[in-house]
């Protein structure tokens, strides 16, 4: 949820320092019908701040899944867990892309494949299509 004018200069570093795919879905820019998002990290709600260290480029789908949410519920541990934070963590670390599905292998992983909702039938379907036309980032 992006709330605060984000420059152009800011926007474009924003981009290209995520190589132009969704910082939690891996999804291509370039493959996608729509404009992707400069999304707080931490949501303005929440004090966030319009700086490059709490800014990540997300796909729509999952900029509006996580809204202004920081995290969830772990399923498996049942601790109060953040999201996935794609300025000081690393993807591969945390999730493993398994044909069009992406299997979250953390705490942080899970609260975040699940509230983004990364596996809905459609994102998997647009994926395995991207894969298999060499289009989708293999890690
Ligand atoms: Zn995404």
């Amino acid at each position: 949820m992006s709330m605060s004018y984000v420059s152009v200069p800011l926007r474009r570093l924003v981009t290209q320092r995520a190589e132009e795919q969704c910082e939690y879905c891996r999804y291509p820019q370039a493959a996608s019908f729509f404009t992707f998002e400069i999304e707080h990290i931490i949501a303005e709600k929440h004090d966030g701040i319009t700086e490059a260290e709490n800014l990540a480029l997300a796909c729509p789908c999952c900029n509006r899944f996580k809204g202004t949410d920081l995290g969830s519920i772990d399923p498996e541990t049942k601790q109060l867990t953040p999201f996935f934070n794609p300025r000081i963590q690393q993807w591969s670390v945390h999730f493993r892309l398994e044909g069009g599905n992406i299997l979250p292998l953390t705490p942080e992983g899970r609260v975040t494949a699940k509230i983004l909702q990364f596996n809905l039938q459609e994102r998997v379907i647009e994926r395995e299509q991207l894969i298999s036309i060499g289009k989708y980032p293999v890690l």
